[in-house]
């Protein structure tokens, strides 16, 4: 998925990284049940005289297993799809926790237990140290399922104090450290999640600087590129009428020559403003270029329709200039204006040209002039 692609919305976003996170967590730990599981049953002193409740727990824990794989996260990115995975996905980490802590309270209890219990008590303390760890995300949530794990066996242990009181203690020491680690873990979450949307912003961010040119604050010829071929191509499939109004500053040099660079800089900032006044829709993409050269890009515009907005911009220019520091600056500017033509042109770069040579033959017919595009 590319960051385009990615929900931009915080809230959604970060549900779209737990499902990603609990997806990729969940998928290693299923397996590790099962095999506790076989390895508790196996080892202890009798594993064929529980054939039946050996096979019966070995194909509950395959079961969930299964269901972790193949409950696969949404192929939707709507925030409401994301949280139903995330609370399905978690009754099956409460359902596999709460049968862990059943069978190690079984594995305490039950004398033929005897030798592998050691294994079937590891093994909580693993499980549940890996849920502390790896499932932080949602920390109550996360919590409770380490208290599923967790108490079951405690509960016995409870029962058994006499005999079991250092293996209850250190027990219970253990689970406090586990709701500490949990809730720093959790912290550590969000903050990476946070920066992760920070980073992703700030990218976002160069971009948009990347394809706004810095003196007009107009979208520059990146910006221009991509856009204009997805515009060609839209109304290419759809239909639609697209014009494109080309603007190059007559004898922009002199002005540069006679008032200095920076009063040029100065124009063309003013040049910009001028065009955001004429060519005001909202739909009307304004562009610089490159140097003198602009361009107005209008979504379903007819050809008619741009060239009085352009032929206005051009009288209103060469009537009264521009104004800079208080000064009228006479300037005019020479334009070319097309609409896409499907017939006439085969492509976007097509369509450019044909646009462009109305505009190189504003300037050789003596400037300050609009040529429409071919009407040959
Ligand atoms: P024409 O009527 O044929 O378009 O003449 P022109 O002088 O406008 O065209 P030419 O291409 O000969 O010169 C363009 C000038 O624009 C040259 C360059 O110094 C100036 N220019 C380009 N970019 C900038 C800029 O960012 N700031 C300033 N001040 N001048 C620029
Ligand atoms: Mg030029
Ligand atoms: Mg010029």
């Amino acid at each position: 998925m590319t960051d385009s692609e990615l929900p931009s919305q915080p809230h959604t976003f970060a549900l779209w990284r737990e499902v990603q996170d609990t997806r990729v967590r969940t998928r290693l730990g299923g397996i590790y049940y099962l095999l506790a599981w076989l390895l508790t049953w196996l080892f202890s002193s009798a594993p064929l005289d529980m054939l039946g409740s050996g096979l019966l727990g070995s194909a509950f824990f395959a079961l969930m297993l299964a269901l972790r794989l193949v409950h696969q996260p949404p192929a939707q990115t709507s925030s409401a799809c994301l949280q139903l995975w995330i609370d399905r996905h978690w009754y099956l980490i409460y359902i596999t926790s709460l049968s862990w802590g059943l069978a190690h309270a079984w594995a305490l209890q039950d004398v033929q237990f005897e030798p592998s219990r050691l294994i079937a008590t590891l093994s909580t303390i693993a499980f549940s140290t890996a849920m502390a760890f790896n499932f932080s995300m949602r920390k109550e949530r996360c919590m409770s399922a380490i208290l599923l794990l967790y108490l079951p066996g405690l509960a016995v242990l409870m029962m058994q104090r006499e005999e079991q009181q250092a293996l209850l203690v250190t027990l219970a020491f253990y689970l406090s450290y586990l709701l500490l680690a949990l809730s720093r873990s959790h912290r550590e979450y969000r903050n990476t999640l946070t920066m992760e949307q920070q980073l992703i912003e700030q990218r976002e961010r160069y971009d948009l600087l990347s394809r706004t040119d810095s003196l007009t604050q107009l979208g520059n010829r990146l910006q221009f590129n991509g856009l204009f071929t997805a515009l060609v191509a839209n109304v290419q499939r759809h239909g639609g009428q697209l014009s494109l109004v080309l603007l190059d500053i007559d004898f922009f040099k002199r002005i540069n020559d006679e008032y200095g660079h920076s009063t040029g800089d100065q124009c063309l900032h003013a040049f910009a403003e001028r065009m955001r006044v004429v060519f005001r829709r909202d739909s009307d993409a304004l562009l610089r270029l490159g140097g003198e050269e602009f361009g107005v890009l209008m979504m379903d515009t007819p050809l008619e329709q741009a060239r009085e907005l352009a032929e206005e911009f051009r009288g209103n220019l060469a009537s009264q200039g521009l104004e800079i520091q208080g000064q009228a600056l006479p300037m005019t500017t020479s334009i070319g204006v097309g609409s896409f033509d499907a017939r006439r042109d085969g492509n976007a770069e097509a369509f450019f040209k044909r646009v462009d040579d109305a505009l190189y033959l504003a300037k050789a017919e003596g400037r300050d002039r609009l040529v429409l595009a071919g009407l040959d």
